[in-house]
């Protein structure tokens, strides 16, 4: 028989995304829609914690698909490490007659909804959502697609200085342990290199290409860098040009404005179609997994997957950068 759902939590945790407002919305008039009243969770796991809920009705969630950030706050919060956190955040949930509970957010938030599974069997399912897009068990997070156009957005802006100047701009963009926004940001904005955290830094090749292109009087150049690039990053790669005679550099490191903004329609369609299917995982008695797009096709896997080895980039699309150069 499947477990009655009568209350459902809401939460918003760790990096925020773009995207995540949309996801809140789509949970709330989903669960409204079915009879299942809403409870909103401030600060994520830290309102967990603290007993800081909010009653949701249909209106708490209008105006707000269009917006960046989170309406109900995020946190880092350090208590979730505890057993005896871990325990109050469960206890609050039962008081508060939770059935159920809806955690957004990427791979520590994962870790956090997996302990209040297996020790406190509180019912959860999770929802991507990361602007490193790196989960694994899924294709695609909430906030990837956003964060690589307000990249774009800015490295259009760059090319226009440097093609105005003949310049070389190195920009740095999000990702410490994977490149998906550098090598995504790269192709789609034309750039002629790009250096990532899964690839040997080539240095040799790219001051011989630099050098070339130079010559041949191709003067403004993009090179997009992953933070986490292996061959030590933005002031490295700085350091390696300017050695070379004539050339004007420049840098820029986007940060964090690559979090914020209006999501992009693909993010508010993703978060929209993910927070519906956890809403609908809850209904049909699952927990403990998380929802998932996998070569287009929708479906749940288990909260563990998403905690296997972080998905690499797409090394087809590093190559393509340089093909393309
Ligand atoms: P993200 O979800 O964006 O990866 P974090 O890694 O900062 O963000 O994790 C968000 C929160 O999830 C942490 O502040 C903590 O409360 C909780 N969390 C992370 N790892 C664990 C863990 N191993 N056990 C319990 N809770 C965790």
């Amino acid at each position: 028989m499947k477990p009655a759902l009568r209350r459902i939590g809401v939460l918003t945790s760790g990096g925020d995304a773009p995207g995540m407002n949309a996801a809140i919305r789509a949970i709330t008039r989903s669960a409204l829609a079915r009879g299942v009243a809403v409870t909103g969770i401030r600060r994520g796991y830290a309102g967990l914690i603290s007993a800081d809920f909010v009653d949701m009705n249909s209106r708490s969630v209008s105006n707000t698909i269009q917006r960046g950030g989170t309406i109900l706050m995020s946190s880092r919060c350090p208590e979730m490490y505890e057993r005896s956190g871990r325990r109050r955040a469960a206890d609050n949930l039962r008081q508060a007659g939770v059935d159920g509970l809806v955690t957004i957010g990427g791979n520590g938030s994962i870790r956090g909804a997996l302990a209040l599974w297996k020790e406190e069997k509180v019912r959860v399912v999770h929802v991507p959502s990361t602007v490193d897009n790196d989960l694994p068990g899924t294709d695609v997070t909430i906030g990837f697609d956003t964060a690589v156009n307000t990249a774009i957005g800015a490295i259009d802006k760059l090319r226009d200085t440097a093609a105005s100047h003949g310049r070389v701009f190195l920009v740095e963009v999000m990702g410490r342990e994977n490149g998906h926004i550098a090598v995504d940001a790269a192709l789609a904005s034309g750039a002629e290199a790009v250096f990532v955290p899964e690839a040997k830094a080539e240095m040799k090749l790219l001051m011989k290409r630099v050098q070339a292109w130079w010559q041949e009087g191709k003067h403004s150049l993009i090179i997009v860098v992953a933070e986490g690039d292996e061959g030590g990053g933005l002031a490295a790669i700085a350091n390696a040009l300017k050695a070379l005679p004539g050339i004007e550099l420049r840098t820029c490191t986007l940060g964090h404005i690559q979090r914020g903004g209006s999501p992009t329609a693909h993010d508010r369609v993703l978060a929209s179609t993910y927070g519906a299917a956890a809403v609908d995982a809850l209904l049909a008695g699952k927990a403990g997994v998380m929802v998932s797009l996998s070569a287009g096709r929708l479906r749940t896997v288990p909260l563990t997957v998403g905690l296997k080895k972080p998905r690499p980039s797409d090394r087809h699309r590093f190559a393509l950068v340089n093909r393309l150069a």
